[in-house]
């Protein structure tokens, strides 16, 4: 059995494109048969490294007489049938329709995995359906942009996931064999934009590797920070070239949504942040950062640099956007800046340390740096943090040890007893990474206190050499 994934969706959500995006530009599938499959087309998806089969739902509209719900329920339900995982998409740009509405019910009343899909997340149109998408009851969405291809990592995580849940069911045969009767046909896909943004996706060179944590494509990052700070100055630097130009004309970055670079061989991808945006012509410096503008930086990254000046050091709404980082699930690491103009470095730095201490005490060793964007000072060791960080935000820690750390962990602090009743932790495993996500079994999880939740995780971060990552700790029921 190959692991198979249908897209669906209204028409026009971008089904077609995201199917585009994931055979490449390889062999497309047709599979040509009239009828209810008239048109479906299927083939062999690769993204990061997995393998498997893709279901495109689209170009289905114009076949029946019927209402569009009815057909698409049609079309849907058969693809449905034979999906292993569901993505259903939606236009984040349009928001929530009726329509929409109607599917995800019909979705959620089967059995297959839903993965919502807002596509077109790529602007800040998309924040709203982003937002809205949330309401369909089908858990939450991931931002996509499957035209900028944008997300792929979000995706890969999810399809991944599913797959060895799946695998541990039945044996799932890799690679996708096509069934005899189907033609293969060269497909060409319309270039939608400018190729040389399109490695999230990647060309048939990045499927040589079989370590999937090498084949991930680019690393993301965003770099966020208040106005006047030197995002725009940063960004030009790192990109070694005035192409995001810092003056009220520079009209040319205004649509820039990522760039791509490398740093040491290592595929960069900075993606939706200040520093690529055009500046308005009155660009107020004292103007706040909003919390929408730092989800949308969020978005799609990875990694975060939060930029500091070492003149106005970690103020009130430098540590929300520390925490929205961190809540969201993101790396982050403090870059103080204009240090070439700063005159009391120790002081400075002691302030910083003492402010991430007292206000995000519960991601000990966040990575800072300090800078000096203007010269291109300390930049090197700026990005040796982001990938140190990034390995780190990865990592997969072997459920053996977790298990060993465990048990010792509770011989000596044992859980407490509230009311006399002994809370039991039995099992740890590592259910997810990017952040690293740990599930342990408990007996009575409503009961154990936060702050027993707490020891556990800053002695896991600690046994385990987590420093500086969001680390999520989920008590499920168990005896
Ligand atoms: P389908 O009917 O669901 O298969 O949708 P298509 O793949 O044909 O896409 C519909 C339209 O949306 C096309 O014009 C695409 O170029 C556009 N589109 C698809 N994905 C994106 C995206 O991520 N961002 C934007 N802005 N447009 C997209
Ligand atoms: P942004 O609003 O965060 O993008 O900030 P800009 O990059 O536009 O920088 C704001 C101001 O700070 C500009 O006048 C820059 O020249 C200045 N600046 C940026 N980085 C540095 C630095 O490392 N040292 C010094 N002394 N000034 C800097």
């Amino acid at each position: 059995m190959t692991f198979t994934v249908a897209i669906v969706g209204r028409p026009n959500v971008g089904k077609s494109t995201l199917f585009n995006r994931l055979i490449g530009k390889r062999l497309a599938l047709v599979d040509d048969q009239p009828g209810v499959t008239r048109d479906r087309r299927e083939g062999e998806a690769f993204l990061f490294g997995l393998r498997f089969k893709v279901i495109d739902t689209a170009g289905l509209e114009e076949a029946f007489d019927q209402s569009l719900e009815a057909r698409m329920r049609q079309q849907t339900e058969q693809a449905v049938s034979e999906a292993d995982l569901v993505l259903m998409l939606i236009d984040a740009r349009v928001g929530v329709m009726p329509i929409d509405e109607h599917f995800a019910k019909f979705l959620r009343k089967g059995k297959t995995p839903i993965a919502l899909m807002a596509n077109k997340c790529e602007g800040k149109v998309g924040d709203i359906g982003l937002m809205e998408a949330y309401s369909l009851g089908l858990g939450e969405p991931i931002p996509f942009s499957a035209e900028h291809g944008l997300g792929s990592s979000d995706l890969y995580d999810i399809i991944k996931e599913h797959m060895e849940k799946a695998a541990e069911d039945k044996v799932v045969a890799s690679p996708y064999i096509p069934p005899a009767n189907l033609e293969a046909e060269e497909e060409e896909i319309p270039a939608t934009q400018d190729d040389s943004e399109d490695h999230d996706f990647l060309d048939d060179d990045d499927f040589e590797e079989e370590d999937e944590e090498i084949v991930r494509g680019p690393l993301q990052l965003a770099i966020v920070g208040r106005p006047n700070v030197g995002k725009s100055t940063l960004v030009n630097k790192l990109l070694g070239e005035e192409r995001l130009l810092t003056g009220p004309e520079a009209g040319i970055t205004r649509d820039a949504i990522s760039v791509e670079w490398e740093y040491q061989g290592r595929p960069i991808k900075l993606v939706d942040t200040a520093g690529l945006r055009r500046k308005s012509k009155i660009m107020d410096k004292v103007e706040k950062l909003s919390a929408s503008d730092t989800i949308r930086a969020l978005k799609f990254a990875q990694v975060v640099i939060l930029v500091l000046d070492s003149d106005g050091i970690l103020e009130k709404q430098d540590l929300t956007i520390a925490r929205t980082v961190i809540d969201e699930g993101r790396a982050l690491i403090i870059a103080v800046n204009k240090w070439d103009a700063c005159p009391n470095k120790d002081e400075v730095m002691q302030l910083v340390r003492d402010r991430l201490q007292t206000s995000l005490p519960q991601v000990k060793g966040i990575p800072v740096v300090t800078i000096s964007a203007l010269k291109g000072q300390n930049l090197n060791k700026m990005l040796d943090a982001v990938f140190n960080i990034y390995e780190i935000w990865n990592r997969r820690i072997p459920t053996s040890g977790l298990n060993r750390w465990l048990s010792e962990l509770l011989e000596i602090h044992p859980p407490p007893a509230p009311g006399g009743r002994r809370i039991k932790l039995k099992y740890i495993t590592q259910a997810r990474a990017r952040p690293p996500t740990f599930a342990i079994s408990c007996s009575l999880p409503e009961d154990l206190p936060a702050s027993y939740s707490r020891f556990i995780e800053n002695n896991l971060r600690d046994t385990f050499d987590l420093p500086g990552v969001p680390i999520r700790l989920h008590m499920k029921k168990g005896d």
